[in-house]
């Protein structure tokens, strides 16, 4: 990771909430693209898991792939 992606990538991971911390830690270093999808999500849901559930964005290319989707 070069100085750049890697001073921006600390500010974001510093903005977000702790408990999503590793999650993002496992995409960005490359190891999970669920990661991926998963930090995506949350963050376009303002790291609501719940949010992300009920997500109504039927469009969105991860929509299929979001996690946290109710179980009823
Ligand atoms: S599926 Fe929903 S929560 Fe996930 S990125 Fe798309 S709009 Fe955001």
């Amino acid at each position: 990771m070069n100085k750049q992606r890697e001073a921006a990538v600390a500010k974001r991971r510093a903005d977000m909430p702790k408990t999503y911390r590793g999650i993002y830690d496992r995409c960005t270093k490359g190891k999970s693209r669920k990661a991926a999808m998963q930090s995506f999500c949350l963050e376009c849901m303002g790291w609501q898991r719940k949010e992300v559930a009920l997500c109504t964005s039927l469009e969105c290319p991860l929509y299929g792939f979001r996690e946290y989707t109710p179980i009823f």
